[in-house]
């Protein structure tokens, strides 16, 4: 490397790519450790959070069977509480609850994954179809005999409702503007709009060379090269590029062990909505709990902060992995698909046209639908959020400031220890979570 270059290029001790929830939370919990290291966040947009953690729809549950996301999640909610109660942050922290309307033959299939639930300290709530009644006036619980709609859609009557207690809304800005603060706060570097193009990979020993590294050669990640051809030298690369992780990970022979996969999200606003919105006896705030209906993964969310329900889906089969930068929402998605589910359990949707929506990409990982920390080749990853990475972030990040830290495991916030090599590739050790949305 020859001197004049040298002089071009910066050189950090951790450099942070993605400042998503996730780059942002390990770069906060890497710096507090570290204080007297150099950290640099880099993304190629324009502000924190602006790939799919803002199109997140802010909810977070506890109600996880496997018992690793269980830990992942409770723990980073009690870290949103004490941020938000003890510390004075106001992250728009709200505990509607999630409510799962189940058929008597989901209750039983699932009924020992509650129990053991229930064991680890979950709090479950269980109300039975008349008390739904009673307290969603608007649901239907049961199909007319002879419901030839309900009959071909293979709707079953709701028989039971499950309440996960310690569940609700983030707001989703909040928390990635509050990460970001105070790392900035302990001396973190972020540069916004400064894409990267590929990562470094050089040999350890180098002899300038051409076609370094060769194939004897040991080599490691080492910095990044950006669009606009500036090279970014560290000690430590972590990649936490959400949904986009294998366009940097591949051509380097990396893995990122997740695919992209588009979720939409439609948001409804109107006075039909207005007695299932404020249904009673749930919550202290009086709102309808996050509504998981039994068909088809469809969840409608009480965004509080609005006065508005929002209604995504957590289908698979028949829609494409496929990475999308901007990916649009598809309004006949809603009118000619989720509608005749949604208005078969709770009429009162009926000719209600959505007021706004927006899509995104879940980093998804199909086989066991838990995000991934590893090191390889000198670099950390944080990854495969899944659906649920905001509700996972601080676990993740205290994950993989122990990882680079060289310990075996992490204590998460409140004190419970994690062994760091559970979420990584070749000591995995989580179970399938079969509670996806
Ligand atoms: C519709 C929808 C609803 C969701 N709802 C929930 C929910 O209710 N609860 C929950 O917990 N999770 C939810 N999620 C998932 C959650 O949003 C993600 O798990 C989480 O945001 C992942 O954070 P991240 O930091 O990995 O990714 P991101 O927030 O996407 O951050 C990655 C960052 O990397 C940057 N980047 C990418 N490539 C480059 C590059 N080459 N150079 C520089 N920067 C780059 C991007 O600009 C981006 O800012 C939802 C997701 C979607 C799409």
């Amino acid at each position: 490397m020859g001197q004049g270059l040298m002089s071009a290029m910066s050189k950090y001790d951790v450099l942070v790519v993605g400042a998503g929830v996730l780059g942002l939370s390990t770069a906060y919990h890497i710096k507090r450790e570290n204080p007297e290291r150099s950290i640099l966040v880099l993304d190629k947009l324009g502000g924190p959070g602006q790939g799919n953690s803002a199109k997140s729809v802010g909810a977070f549950r506890n109600v996880f069977s496997s018992r690793t996301n269980f830990l992942l999640a409770d723990s980073t909610i009690d870290f949103f509480t004490h941020v938000q109660e003890d510390l004075g942050h106001d992250l728009g922290l709200v505990f509607h609850g999630y409510l799962w309307l189940l058929s008597g033959r989901q209750y039983r299939r699932q009924e020992e994954n509650f129990k053991e639930m229930s064991r680890r300290g979950v709090e479950l709530r269980t109300w039975e179809r008349e008390d739904l009644r009673r307290m969603i006036p608007d649901l239907v619980t049961e199909f007319e005999e002879g419901d030839e709609e309900a009959e071909v859609m293979g709707l079953e009557p709701v028989e039971r409702g499950l309440q996960g207690v310690k569940c609700g809304s983030i707001d989703a800005d909040r928390l990635v503007r509050f990460y970001e603060e105070e790392f900035r706060r302990l001396g973190g570097e972020v540069r916004y709009n400064v894409e990267v193009k590929r990562l470094i990979l050089k040999p350890e020993r180098e002899l300038g060379l051409p076609g370094e590294p060769f194939v004897w050669q040991d080599a490691s990640v080492k910095g990044v090269e950006t669009v606009r051809g500036e090279e970014i030298y560290a000690d430590r690369v972590v990649v936490a590029v959400g949904a986009w992780a294998n366009t940097l990970l591949n051509p380097i022979g990396l893995d990122a062990f997740m695919r992209p996969k588009k979720r939409q999200v439609f948001v409804f606003k109107d006075e039909r909505l207005e007695r299932l919105f404020h249904s009673e006896g749930f919550n202290k705030e009086g709102v309808v709990p996050l509504l998981i209906l039994p068909k088809a993964g469809i969840l409608i969310k009480p965004e509080v902060s609005e006065g508005a329900l929002w209604i995504e889906c957590a289908d698979n089969l028949g829609r494409p992995f496929k990475l999308e930068d901007d990916p649009q929402p598809e309004l006949t998605y809603y009118t000619g698909n989720l509608y005749h589910v949604v208005v078969k359990y709770l009429p009162c949707f009926r000719d209600v046209q959505p007021v706004n929506m927006w899509a995104g990409q879940y980093a998804l990982n199909s086989i066991d639908k838990t995000p991934y920390v590893f090191e390889e080749a000198g670099m950390i990853y944080v990854g495969a959020g899944s659906g649920s990475g905001l509700m996972k972030c601080d676990a993740l990040g205290r994950i993989a400031a122990a990882l680079y830290a060289g310990e075996k495991e992490a204590t998460l916030y409140g004190g419970r220890a994690f062994r760091v090599s559970d979420l990584s590739v070749k000591e995995r050790r989580v179970e399938r979570e079969t509670f996806v949305l």
